[in-house]
């Protein structure tokens, strides 16, 4: 089994700019992604407060910030995480890795249709972004689950490909004649996986400081996917720094 002085889980912008905070001390490390480097905001087409950046779209962002870690030679595998055991070993869905300190930058992802919705919605596709999948319902009627303000803005996108674009309530049955739904019903943190190593809040984040100590020595958390106030990319990108910086202070 490779072993690494610090392994990082998830490449959104907490987890590349941990990456290069490591890598940069020196030190071994692994970044692991399930998806796509960049997470939640790649779809995002117009980003206006990452400083230095009057606008920018969160692909050209993330594909900034990658290449930074490229540069850098940061190991990168596309895998997904499915367990962490003391030590630590760390299993993906095709290896085991093992390192020293542990960083969990895992954000968040959508919040599913409930169970009975879900049975409601039986063969029909589901999509959580209507940015990435609208185009496939061109002419065709669809259904926006969801109160807020993002699914506001899923129906006003929607509304010029569509031919229908019908509103409903998360719980609500789904409207019999929609040809697809789009699920915009909020987010929750990305964490079941790390629930046996440190501790979460009620809602399922990271319970840790501005330090980015977890409940568990060795394992720090940065993003998203943390308990804190404001969830936005500055942060995340402070947070992979600071858990970084902890982390490798940590392996002295
Ligand atoms: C539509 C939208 C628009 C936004 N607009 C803005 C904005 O304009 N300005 C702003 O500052 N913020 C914005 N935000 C918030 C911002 O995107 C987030 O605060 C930030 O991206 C969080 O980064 P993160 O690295 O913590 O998490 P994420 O971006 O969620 O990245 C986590 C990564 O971990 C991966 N992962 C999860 N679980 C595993 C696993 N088990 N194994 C391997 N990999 C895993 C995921 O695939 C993902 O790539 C927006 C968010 C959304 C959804």
């Amino acid at each position: 089994m490779q072993k690494y002085d610090a392994i990082i889980v998830g490449a959104g912008i907490a987890g590349m700019t941990a990456a290069i905070y490591v890598k940069r001390a020196g030190r071994s490390v692994l970044l692991i992604e399930e998806k796509v480097c960049g997470g939640q905001i790649i779809n995002t087409l117009n980003i206006g407060n990452w400083p230095g950046e009057a606008k920018i779209s969160g692909t050209d962002l993330s594909n900034k910030i990658l290449a930074q870690v490229k540069e850098l030679d940061v190991e990168i595998k596309y895998e997904e995480v499915v367990n962490v055991r003391e030590g630590f070993v760390v299993k993906t869905d095709e290896a085991e890795y093992g390192c020293s300190a542990l960083i969990i930058a895992t954000g968040t992802e959508p919040r599913r249709l409930s169970e009975k919705q879900e049975k409601d919605a039986g063969r029909r596709p589901i999509s959580y972004c209507a940015t990435c999948d609208g185009a496939l319902y061109k002419g065709k009627k669809v259904v926006v689950v969801g109160s807020g303000n993002t699914a506001k803005h899923e129906m006003q996108y929607l509304s010029n490909i569509c031919s229908e674009v019908y509103h409903i309530h998360h719980d609500d049955p789904i409207p019999e004649d929609a040809e697809a739904v789009f699920v915009a019903i909020g987010r929750e943190p990305a964490t079941k996986v790390f629930g046996d190593l440190v501790d979460l809040d009620r809602e399922g984040y990271v319970v840790a400081g501005e330090d980015c100590h977890t409940s568990h020595v060795g394992v720090f958390v940065a993003g998203d996917c943390r308990t804190k106030e404001l969830r936005q990319l500055v942060t995340a990108a402070s947070d992979g720094a600071m858990a970084a910086s902890e982390a490798v202070k940590y392996l002295g």
